[in-house]
């Protein structure tokens, strides 16, 4: 059926261009609800056009097993549809983990598929197999941890003893399998070409397969186990791109145009995401993995002063007799939903002429771009917001910083402290405004569970509360000075 097979390609074709185009359109807040909007018709298209592929044991009619594959989208879709209905913000990141672990599982799955069958060819193949099978099944595994973990359903921070060497016996077992399977797929031919194509086509034993998916399911579990802290968002997103080269590899083994470029467009943007996160921590990939910060309160240095409270009334005149404030929103700002009210807040103070911008530092809240989805969402117009490098100059002219429910990426100690867990993190320089105000409900830590700096220095004040409430209370106190 040649026009069918041309009608597919092409509409493969389709699908991968508007995947790119979408992707393109979410790297800005202005275009990215219609970025979403393109990949997922690009993706509706890929997947309406599985259905006119000629099936195996049906090569003259589309597709083998059609009810299967509808009860499996009906199932899906409609979990999907009902939890991204139902998830909040501030829970955004397990969804996220678990969602891309599931396409990590599904690309091991094709692997175990397709050795199980024993139609595959060549060293090629089964390199391209094994390495998706492996790199999918961490993915699976690790994010499902990382879910786990992000739910509150198991300990933030659990080591085994000797871990890392726990982590180079698995790793080395799981590579000594997966090699082992290639081999087996390699034959005897004296012609290195008709090797790599066409090989043998063995079938791998049960038991090595099962053997070799256990370990490497093992390993994701082993390797995510001790990160809980402030590096989790980076692990997510690594995750995220492991699970975009596994799908990728799996693509080329099914031979299927879309699944590979789908699969490299998120391997690519997940790995520039996962720099980028691990860049602004401070913090390098092997370290994150091997020498992960604990989620267990860590001492550091003993930090000296006192908490000095203000009152939302003493806020409010701070604010609205100054001529610079700039906001620092954190998680605490997401729990609380206080986007709208601090935008309320905003736009007051602005009518009695004071210049107000937003600081975002690029792992606020609990995933890349949470801060920015909320002002968004409140009506802050975007040339209000600015990132850590664009504005940290800034805040030595500013008379208050205002952090509204953020912690880590204010803390000081990251610029100070040698023995801190967050040594070396790029943070915003709340510390150098004329004064800083700190909205919390009282003396929790954040996400790295330490002792912040800033909260103690003398030019730092706490307005203690949930923070819509106080916001609230801030604009009532604006209004009387009018
Ligand atoms: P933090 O988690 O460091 O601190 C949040 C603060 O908000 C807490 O100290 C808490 O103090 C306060 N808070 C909680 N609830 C409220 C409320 N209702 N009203 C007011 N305050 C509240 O947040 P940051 O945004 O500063 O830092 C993000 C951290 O999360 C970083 O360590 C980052 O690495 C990590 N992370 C980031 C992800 C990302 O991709 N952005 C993903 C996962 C983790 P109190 O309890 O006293 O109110």
């Amino acid at each position: 059926m040649p026009e069918i097979r041309w009608l597919i390609d092409a509409s493969y074709f389709i699908a991968a261009v508007l995947f790119i185009l979408g992707l393109k359109k979410m790297s800005s807040p202005v275009t990215a609800r219609k970025g979403i909007l393109w990949a997922g018709m690009g993706m509706v298209l890929a997947i309406a056009v599985t259905f006119l592929t000629p099936g195996e044991s049906t090569p003259f009619i589309p597709t083998d097993n059609i009810v299967l594959m509808v009860v499996a989208i009906a199932i899906g879709g409609s979990i999907a549809w009902i939890s991204g209905k139902k998830v909040a913000m501030t829970d955004m990141p397990q969804m996220v983990a678990i969602y891309n672990g599931m396409g990590g599982g599904a690309a091991a799955g094709i692997a175990a598929v397709e050795f199980a069958r024993g139609h595959m060819h060549g060293t090629v193949l089964f390199t391209l197999a094994t390495l998706g099978a492996l790199i999918g099944s961490v993915s699976f595994s690790g994010s499902c941890v990382a879910f786990a973990k992000l739910q509150g359903l198991m300990n933030r921070a659990f080591r085994l003893p000797a871990q890392n060497i726990v982590n180079a016996v698995l790793t080395l077992v799981t590579l000594w399998l997966g090699i082992a399977i290639i081999w087996i797929g390699h034959s005897a031919s004296p012609d290195p070409i008709y090797n790599l194509l066409y090989g043998t086509g063995a079938m791998v034993p049960g038991w090595f397969l099962i053997s070799f998916f256990i370990c490497a399911l093992a390993l994701g579990v082993i390797v995510t186990l001790p990160i809980g802290g402030a590096d989790m968002p980076v692990v997510i997103s690594l995750f995220n791109a492991f699970t975009g080269l596994a799908v990728g590899f799996e693509g080329y083994v099914l031979g299927n145009p879309a699944l590979i470029i789908a699969g490299i467009v998120v391997g690519a943007a997940g790995t520039l995401l996962t720099q980028l996160m691990a860049r602004a921590m401070n913090r390098s990939i092997f370290n994150i993995l091997f020498q992960p910060i604990s989620g267990e309160a860590q001492a550091g240095s003993m930090i000296e002063g006192t908490m000095k409270e203000v009152s939302a009334r003493d806020a409010a005149a701070m604010m609205r007799y100054a001529s610079k404030v700039i906001i620092i929103p954190g998680y605490g700002m997401a729990v609380a939903g206080a986007q709208h009210k601090v935008w309320e807040m905003t736009e007051s103070l602005e009518n009695a002429g004071v210049d107000v911008k937003f600081a975002i530092h690029p792992v606020a809240g609990r995933m890349p771009g949470h801060m920015n989805v909320l002002l968004a969402e409140a009506g802050v117009p975007y040339e209000k917001i600015f990132d850590l490098e664009e504005i940290n100059s800034d805040f030595n002219q500013t008379d208050v910083a205002l952090v509204i429910g953020a912690n880590d990426v204010v803390n000081p100690v990251a610029r100070t402290d040698k023995s801190s867990p967050i040594y070396g993190m790029p943070i915003l320089n709340a510390d150098h405004a004329s004064q800083a105000i700190v909205v919390k409900r009282g003396k929790g830590a954040g996400y790295s569970g330490i002792e912040n700096a800033l909260f103690y220095t003398d030019n730092c004040r706490m307005l203690y509360g949930s923070a819509q409430k106080v916001v609230a209370d801030v604009i009532q106190n604006l209004k009387t000075m009018e």
